[in-house]
C-alpha cells in the first residue's frame, strides 16, 4: 500500500499508509483527531540510477531545444573509400 502525506493545521504533517481507494478519504490527525488535508510531495527521485537520471535529464533538456548535428555521430567524414577505378569517373555525378 502507498504512503500518503497529510497536513493538520495545528500539528503539522504526518504520513499514512492506506489503500489507493482510500487516498481521498478524510484522514484524522493521530494527535488531535482533526480532519487533515492531503499534501503532495515530490517523488523519491534519489532512488533513480545515476545513468538513468542523466538520460532523463538529457531527454528533458532536448525536448524543446534539440541538439543539432551536422554529421552522423561516431563516423568519420569520409566513411566511403575513394575509388581509383577509371571507369567510375564516367559515372554521373549528383
Ligand atoms: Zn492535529
Amino acid at each position: 500500500m502507498p504512503t500518503y502525506s497529510y497536513s493538520c493545521a495545528p500539528c503539522g504533517t504526518f504520513a499514512l499508509v492506506r489503500p489507493m481507494a482510500a487516498s481521498t478519504d478524510p484522514a484524522p490527525c493521530p494527535q488531535c483527531g482533526e480532519v487533515a488535508i492531503r499534501v503532495f510531495g515530490s517523488p523519491a527521485l534519489a532512488a533513480v540510477e545515476p545513468g538513468l537520471r542523466r538520460a532523463l535529464d538529457a531527454s528533458a533538456r532536448s525536448a524543446d531545444t534539440p541538439h543539432v548535428v551536422s554529421s552522423v555521430p561516431g563516423r568519420s567524414a569520409r566513411a566511403t573509400p575513394i575509388t581509383r577505378d577509371p571507369r567510375h569517373a564516367r559515372l554521373p555525378r549528383p
